[in-house]
């Protein structure tokens, strides 16, 4: 079959001799071809990257934000294509994955604005000390399948304009809409700044013990982000990892059931649950459990999940089988342990599609409580005391995000202290801007994305220290 998007190699459509089917979730069956990239691909882009390095580096700030928002001027440009290319391989509504596309643009124009400082860290008399940033050389970032466009954007923008070049690898299961806003900003970007490659599951290795990267940028699975961890220690590759979180979100007796209800689940169930910072365990206060449990399976119930080209889908399939089996074992295996499940409406036969399922105060020590499901099975844990329910939530090998509701702001805020996570929200979920810093304690990952110290994880520091006067003679 031919591939009608390319990936971009030295600012060049470039195919593979070898190609891999791409699968439409919501029907599980292949809908185009990709190009599954060789060594001598990844070779290629690493070359590229490297020979534009130089360039690149030595462009001043400013050009480089200059091309960081025409890059993101390209992409909201062509929403409407992209957007139904997003839907076909990840799955998602048309109307969510058009906020994805327009989150990426937005994201090189929000990240455009940040300025590497020269911070000044002495001034005497004899000398004056600087700290500049420099950037590291070719960075290598790998991207999941669930905000496939969006985090190659996080990516992008922040190791661009920070003076670095690129060779990107989306997930194998999501490869499309990424090559083809690689092909977009082709015309924006000089050749070998931005490398887009795809490839199967033996091209991410590859990429991570290659001598020719200097940082590693990766958002994916804890698992594989210390296979990649490992990996780099080689040849002592920077690396920043964005991984698993199993977060929980704590809900005060104070709050108004009818209300927040709406706002919960989709915190849980947003992309059909399929996010790193979704709500995974939702602790209620005992007075008002009954009624919210009843109000959330009352909306798992009601609200529609099916194809993302249907315009009443609110929520489309897993994105892939092996995520659609593993989430299905989790029900399972909840079921058979005796747990009580209360599963929402019907779901379409055919493709990856599970029913959003809530489970009824599950021991802490249960699978689905324990593990990140990364998929529609939610956990309603009923909770009577505050530091009990905090010593509860803080339980994780994870530390990614989390949420507390509650009409009183002040005890929120106490709350949102003790959770052990990067990014806490008060009556809101699922927040990121470019301005915000996002990354997890533990299990959840090292270093972070977005925000000044986003950006910085692309740079090295130089000190540089400035005499007043001129050596003797
Ligand atoms: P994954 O780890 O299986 O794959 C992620 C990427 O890594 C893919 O591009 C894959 O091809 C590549 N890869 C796989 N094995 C590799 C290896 N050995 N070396 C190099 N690359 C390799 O993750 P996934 O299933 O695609 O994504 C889901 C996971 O991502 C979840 O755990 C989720 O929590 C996490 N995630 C985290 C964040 C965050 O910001 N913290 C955001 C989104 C997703």
């Amino acid at each position: 079959m031919t591939q009608h998007i390319t990936m971009t190699i030295n600012g060049q459509a470039a195919i593979a001799s070898e190609t891999m089917d791409v699968i439409n979730p919501a029907t599980a069956e292949s809908f185009a071809q990709a190009p599954r990239a060789s060594e001598a691909d990844l070779n290629a882009a690493v070359d590229a990257a490297k020979a534009a390095y130089p360039a690149w580096k030595a462009l001043s700030h400013s050009q480089r934000a200059a091309l960081m928002v025409k890059a993101g001027d390209a992409i909201m440009a062509n929403v409407d294509e992209l957007t139904a290319l997003f839907t076909a391989e990840q799955g998602r509504p048309l109307t969510m994955a058009k906020e994805e596309i327009l989150g990426a643009g937005m994201w090189f124009k929000g990240m455009a604005s940040f300025e590497l400082p020269v911070e000044v860290v002495e001034e005497t008399e004899q000398r004056t000390v600087e700290v500049h940033r420099e950037p590291l050389g070719v960075v290598c970032a790998i991207v999941p399948w669930n905000f496939p466009v969006l985090l190659a954007s996080w990516k992008m923008s922040h190791a661009l304009l920070a003076g670095n070049t690129m060779v990107l690898k989306p997930s194998p299961y999501t490869p499309l809409t990424t090559l083809r806003v690689g092909e977009l900003l082709r015309e924006i970007l000089p050749p070998g700044v931005l490398n887009i490659i795809s490839g199967g599951d033996e091209l991410g290795p590859l990429m991570t013990v290659h001598p020719g990267f200097a940082k590693i940028s990766f958002t994916g699975s804890t698992a594989t982000g210390k296979r990649i961890m490992a990996s780099a220690a080689q040849d002592l590759k920077r690396i920043t990892l964005e991984l698993g979180g199993n977060d929980a979100c704590i809900v005060l007796p104070d709050v108004d059931v009818d209300e927040v209800a709406p706002q919960l689940f989709m915190g849980a169930f947003f992309n059909t649950s399929q996010i790193c910072i979704a709500t995974k365990r939702l602790y209620i206060h005992d007075s008002i459990y009954d009624a919210m449990r009843d109000k959330l399976h009352g909306l798992a119930k009601a609200l529609k999940v099916g194809n993302g080209t249907d315009s009443d889908s609110l929520f489309g399939p897993l994105q892939n089988k092996p995520q659609y089996d593993r989430v299905k074992a989790l029900m399972v295996d909840a079921k058979e342990r005796g747990l009580t499940l209360l599963e929402g409406g019907a779901v379409p036969e055919k493709g990856y599609f599970l029913p959003l399922t809530l489970v009824d105060n599950p021991a802490d020590s249960e699978r689905v409580v324990v593990e990140e499901a990364f998929g529609p099975i939610l956990p309603l844990l009923r909770y009577s005391d505050l530091d009990e329910v905090i010593a509860r939530a803080n339980d994780s090998e994870y530390g990614l995000a989390g949420a507390v509701w509650s009409k009183d702001i002040e005890k929120a805020l106490e709350v949102a202290k003790r959770l052990e996570t990067g990014t806490v929200w008060i009556n809101q979920n699922l927040q990121t801007t470019p301005n915000t810093p996002m990354g997890g304690h533990k299990h959840s990952g090292i270093g972070v994305e977005n925000g000044l110290d986003g950006l910085m994880e692309f740079t090295q520091a130089k000190t540089i220290f400035i005499p007043k006067s001129k050596p003797a003679a």
